[in-house]
């Protein structure tokens, strides 16, 4: 399959292999892997492996088969360590949205506890 790249993108230079990741999970759609800066321990990026910005920028179709992996690819990341009790799933969309990194990603946060310490 071709994915679409954007050079200056630092999501597309994972996804090429030319920045290191963690890969928790890929297929010919998405990569699934370590955010650098672990919210909690687990926490995971969903990308689609064809350049979009943001969520106003996707094809309907590509859309579909991205987030319809998410409960999957959540329900690995859960399964993996039994003291995970829940997650949180995000995803920011514009500058004003706290969105840093314009390639869409939708964020896994597992969380451990009722009210952990973490954030
Ligand atoms: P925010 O920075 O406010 O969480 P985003 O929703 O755009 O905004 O999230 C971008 C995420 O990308 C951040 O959680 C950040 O830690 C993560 N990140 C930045 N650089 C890398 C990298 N090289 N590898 C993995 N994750 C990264």
């Amino acid at each position: 399959m071709t994915h679409n790249y954007d050079d200056d993108c630092l999501f597309c230079k994972i996804i090429k292999g030319e920045v290191p990741s963690y890969t928790v999970y890929e297929d010919d759609d998405v990569k699934a892997f370590l955010d650098i800066s672990q919210g909690t321990p687990g926490h995971t990026l969903v990308v689609p492996k064809t350049h979009v910005p943001d969520i106003f920028a996707y094809d309907p179709e590509l859309a579909a088969t991205v987030f319809s992996k998410i409960p999957a690819i959540a329900t690995a990341v859960k399964n993996s360590n039994p003291d995970i009790k829940g997650m949180n799933i995000l995803n920011n969309n514009g500058k004003v949205a706290y969105q840093s990194v314009f390639h869409s990603h939708i964020h896994l946060v597992p969380r451990y506890t009722d009210h952990d310490d973490f954030a």
